[in-house]
């Protein structure tokens, strides 16, 4: 199947747009978005549906093509922006997914984004083992994935 010119253009890990300048600032280009980071929210509610919508068409590139890493990624975003949203059934089920995508691959860092998920998605659902077992499992995916100081 030809990989269509928009996929190649994708960021692989979705990683924000670096604006340059290197001033390490890492606030977004909206407004709202830069508030609803002070009261803890990753993007305001107008960016939500954009932010969906652009990561609706990467899963939908991702999938059918088995780019596994890509449709994993895809995922912890989309369950990212189900919290965000309040949905932490939606974000629970995602974030599953990606984890059931990420392991067999051995993709840490998905696998790590999704735990981090997890934990936040059960806390808000009220489960009380739960957080606490995806969270001690993404500090030890972090520890792996954190070169140790010299
Ligand atoms: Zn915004």
């Amino acid at each position: 199947m030809p990989e269509p010119a928009e996929f190649r253009e994708t960021p692989s890990r979705f990683e924000k747009k670096q604006t340059g300048g290197g001033s390490g600032d890492e606030s977004s280009d909206c407004p709202d978005c830069d508030e609803a980071v002070d009261v803890g929210d990753k993007f305001c509610a107008n960016c939500l549906d954009p932010a969906l919508a652009a990561c609706e068409r990467a899963l939908d590139l991702a999938a059918p093509r088995n780019y596994r890493l890509i449709h994993a990624d895809g995922l912890v975003l989309r369950a990212r922006i189900a919290l965000a949203g309040g949905d932490a059934i939606a974000a629970r089920n995602d974030a599953e997914s990606a984890l059931q995508i990420a392991e067999p691959c051995e993709y840490a860092w998905a696998e790590r984004d999704a735990c981090e998920v997890l934990a936040q998605a059960w806390r808000t659902l009220g489960n009380l083992v739960e957080p606490a077992r995806y969270a001690g499992r993404a500090a030890n995916l972090n520890r792996r994935l954190t070169p140790a100081a010299e």
